[in-house]
């Protein structure tokens, strides 16, 4: 029978990577780990090669910024944290292009911001830009703006950031590559008996106990940010893997060595968004739309301009907005993917003029078909 890693691997079509600094960081006088690097982005190449689209988080800023600088202190004050981030990101950006440049793999650099993530306007930037990027064969490489980010706006961690990338991206299958195996029934560094657990279906609060006070000295995170992430992740429609990086072949081979911990969502991520648009109570403006139109969304089609008669009220791009027939029914909510202004500037015009009367072309739709939600 196949292993339910197997099924949720071969039907993962996008993945998040999340590399923990530990795995970044170089042994002694060697400032990266390039080793772990190329054998990461192996793996990448043959993920590319199974037709997955792979979106990498990297850690590791902040700690071979403190290397670089010969900073031995744990306690910084922010602005030296920021600092020593802004060096050691330049060392990392770096090390990844090197090696995936040797497979012929091109890479862009995005830094974000705990509020790019979280507002919807700016997080459909972001996953704006990581699919074109995605669609130019290039791999993403994303971590935190650690160099503008004050405490209270920070994740912080890169699990929990990579959680957030994953849902923004309705990616399938977010895998952090960390420097242990997965979650264990006890802190496994304290305690010999400690096991492994393998999957996880449901966060308990016997699992949440299980990773108190587990973090590292090199990485921010321990397994409470993991499982924080989980949360994140599995409310998203996205499974969870936790697996050792520091190994060779560290994703394929976890069909035979079969050391990870597995959380498995019950939803996917399209019924996780759907679900997310469909609850949402606020709504900031309404599209009427003709006949024509009502019956394309009916039968799934996206919103495009051609078919709107008017807009009424103030929404940023990304707000939820009902969409009437010509009889003022509500047919359907969605996000909008303009702002109010240039989608009134655009109501009833071809796609294709998007561009000259706006100046700039995000998307052909008003509301794409999954960003929608047919109301009965
Ligand atoms: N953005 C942090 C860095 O790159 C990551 C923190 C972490 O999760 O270890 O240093």
């Amino acid at each position: 029978m196949e292993s339910l890693e197997r099924k949720i691997f071969n039907k993962s079509k996008r993945v998040v990577i999340k590399v923990g600094s530990a795995l970044i960081i170089g042994d002694n006088s060697k400032l990266v780990n390039k080793k772990i690097i190329s054998r990461i982005v192996l793996e990448i190449k043959k993920l590319h090669e199974l037709n997955k689209e792979v979106l990498l988080v990297s850690s590791g800023a902040l700690a071979l910024g403190k290397k670089s600088l010969n900073i031995k202190a744990d306690s910084l004050k922010v602005t030296e944290k920021q600092a020593a981030s802004s060096v050691g990101q330049v060392f990392l950006i770096n090390a990844w292009k090197r090696a995936f440049l040797s497979h012929k793999i091109k890479c862009g650099q995005i830094l974000l911001t705990h509020l790019d993530a979280e507002i919807r306007s700016s997080s459909i930037n972001a996953r704006n830009t990581i699919e074109s990027l995605i669609k130019f064969n290039t791999v993403p490489i994303i971590n935190e703006n650690d160099s503008v980010g004050t405490k209270e706006l920070r994740y912080g961690d890169n699990d929990q950031l990579a959680a957030r990338v994953a849902q923004i991206t309705s990616s399938d299958l977010l895998i952090l590559l960390s420097d242990v195996d997965g979650l264990y029934t006890k802190n496994p560094k304290k305690n010999k008996s400690a096991k492994l657990i393998k999957y996880i279906n449901k966060i308990t609060k016997s699992i949440e106990k299980s990773c108190e006070n587990t973090s590292s000295t090199i990485s921010v995170g321990g397994m409470e940010t993991k499982l924080k992430a989980a949360k994140i992740a599995l409310a998203a429609g996205c499974n969870m893997l936790i697996t050792k990086g520091n190994k060779t072949n560290p994703i394929s081979s976890i069909f035979k060595n079969k050391n990870f911990t597995l959380f498995s969502s019950n939803t996917s991520p399209r019924s996780a968004r759907k679900k997310w648009i469909s609850s949402q109570i606020v709504t900031k403006g309404n599209i009427k739309v003709d006949s024509g139109a009502e019956k394309a969304l009916k039968k799934g089609a996206s919103l495009l301009p051609a078919g709107i008669i008017s807009i009424t009220g103030k929404f940023d791009k990304g707000d939820i907005i009902n969409v009437l027939n010509n009889k003022n029914k509500i047919i359907c909510v969605g996000l909008s993917s303009y702002p109010s202004e240039d989608a009134k500037l655009i109501a009833g015009v071809r796609s294709n003029e998007i561009e000259n009367l706006l100046g700039y072309h995000l998307r052909d739709v008003i509301i794409h078909r999954d960003d929608m939600v047919l109301r009965k």
